[in-house]
């Protein structure tokens, strides 16, 4: 902490800007993952000049700087592991642009997902990645993290997005990237490089995004199954027949009985739900789109098939799926529901193997592990509930992870499809781009040679993080 001259940082963005109280800094140790480590202080910069002379003071002096958005990142993105400065970017939140003409917006990075879309909604038109995050994340930590949603099967994740970006580099210089039309093809896509990026490559500080229509017609219908098995078959049939889907949701078993139990939402025991929707601005093509999926459905044995194209009774049917992650923390009392391996993507004629897999490595290593997700982009998800005060535990969910990344790795998918790297799952991650990691080092040294963005992530992040960092937690040393 005595590194960081804490007046300087205070003409930089003003008094009232900078954090250095242990309370504050406290907050700013943690996101949604289980990592926790102290920053030295925390910024909140106005503009891109202060952002530009923050990095100008910390890059001589080696000073780690971690961009920071809701820091709803679930595997420790924004937790700043080495220390430095945090810098916080709720006060960069305007919308500088609306271009109805030229079909894209202008927004600084700390914009909240929804709030661009509440002011788009007006106009008729959205923006499509849509985590179920955001009512709160960002569009820097979406871009830095490469989000997706629900409906990406059909409009793809945040990169698909995005047009141009304007970037603070580690020495403070500021670089525009991409455009404002819907083609580029100037040399390197640079744009595409801070995608997914982290936090360790620039800082974003504007994006230019594109918009789409709202369609005037969604249609969302579900089916239970008895067997996860003919889910799986029904999903892989979906998505090779040519359909044109928003969305295709899964919920296993325990998911059911976790939003049950939370929510008193009356859900069968099945073993698997299947939600899938369909939308457009003609009714007669929605129509055909949702039927052929109900009868595919049918055809492996789904039951029970409801199809809605009432707003409110769409939200029913869905608030199962939407509010699942705060159900699975209620799941059974002294456990809390980490996402360790969390959001691996797997080909589609996978998904009901993966999810098989998930309850048998749940069962094999004594933790509670769910299989639900964005079935339609292959995303499958899983939580891992367990006692965290337990030392034992999180030994037992290391070993599940690596099982199931093992798995992952054995049919083509990959570590995460959206949730990013951070520290969780950089040693799968390692494992998965061992070819490509002294590439990405080599870049990131030219970069940022004095590595201060974010450092200790992706490839530079520890083997063993159970280990080598803190957690949120208070683990005790006893046994099972
Ligand atoms: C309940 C819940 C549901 C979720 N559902 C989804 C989902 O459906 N899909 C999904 O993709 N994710 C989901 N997430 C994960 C998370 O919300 C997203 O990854 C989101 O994009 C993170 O945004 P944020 O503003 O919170 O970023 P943060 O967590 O603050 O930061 C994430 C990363 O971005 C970097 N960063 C932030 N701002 C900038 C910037 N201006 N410039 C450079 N780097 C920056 C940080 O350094 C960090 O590495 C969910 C999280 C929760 C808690």
């Amino acid at each position: 902490m005595g590194l960081v001259d804490v007046q300087r940082l205070k003409e930089i963005v003003g008094a009232e800007n900078v954090k250095d109280d242990k309370a504050d800094l406290y907050v700013y140790g943690s996101d949604s993952s289980v990592h926790q480590a102290m920053p030295w202080v925390v910024v909140r910069p106005h503009t891109t000049e202060e952002v530009q002379n923050v990095m100008r003071y910390a890059n001589p002096r080696m000073l780690p700087v971690i961009a920071r958005g809701a820091g709803s990142g679930m595997s420790g993105q924004a937790v700043p592991i080495k220390g430095g400065i945090v810098m916080d970017f709720k006060k960069m939140n305007k919308i500088l642009e609306i271009n109805l003409e030229d079909t894209f917006v202008r927004v600084e990075p700390g914009v909240v997902d929804d709030d661009l879309n509440r002011a788009l909604k007006p106009h008729n038109v959205f923006y499509p990645p849509a985590p179920a995050s955001s009512r709160i994340a960002t569009i820097g930590g979406e871009i830095a993290n490469n989000a997706s949603g629900v409906r990406s099967v059909k409009y793809g994740a945040v990169r698909d997005s995005i047009l141009g970006m304007k970037v603070v580099m580690a020495n403070g210089d500021l670089i525009h990237l991409g455009a404002k039309t819907r083609v580029e093809a100037t040399g390197y896509q640079i744009d595409r490089l801070m995608v997914g990026s982290e936090g360790t490559l620039g800082i974003i500080v504007e994006a230019t995004l594109k918009f789409v229509p709202i369609p005037k017609f969604r249609c969302l219908g579900i089916a239970k199954f008895n067997e996860l098995e003919d889910a799986g078959n029904a999903i892989s049939e979906i998505m090779s027949s040519g359909i044109i889907l928003s969305m295709l949701e899964l919920m296993d078993n325990i998911a059911i009985k976790a939003v049950n139990q939370a929510l008193d939402l009356g859900l069968p025991d099945v073993e698997a739900i299947l939600m899938f929707e369909a939308d457009g601005m003609a009714k007669e093509g929605v129509d055909i789109e949702v039927k052929r999926m109900m009868e595919i459905c049918k055809k492996h044995k789904g039951f029970g098939l409801e199809l809605s194209y009432d707003a409110k009774e769409r939200t029913r049917i869905f608030s199962g799926r939407k509010k699942l992650f705060p159900s699975l923390s209620r799941y059974k009392e002294g456990y809390v529901c980490t996402s360790l391996a969390d959001d691996m993507a797997v080909p589609y004629s996978k998904m009901a193997e993966m999810a098989k897999k998930i309850h048998e490595i749940a069962k094999r290593n004594n933790v509670i592990m769910t299989a639900y997700g964005h079935c339609g982009s292959g995303c499958m998800h899983t939580k891992i509930l367990m006692d965290p005060t337990k030392k034992s535990q999180w030994e037992d969910a290391k070993r599940a992870v690596f099982e199931i990344y093992s798995f992952v790795r054995s049919v083509g998918g990959t570590t995460s499809a959206e949730h990013g790297i951070g520290i969780s799952k950089a040693p799968a991650f390692k494992r998965e781009k061992h070819e490509s990691l002294e590439l990405m080092r080599a870049l990131k040294k030219a970069l940022d040679p004095n590595n201060i963005l974010n450092p200790g992530k992706l490839m530079d992040a520890p083997d063993d993080w159970v280990t080598a960092t803190k957690l949120r937690y208070t683990v005790k040393l006893e046994g099972k």
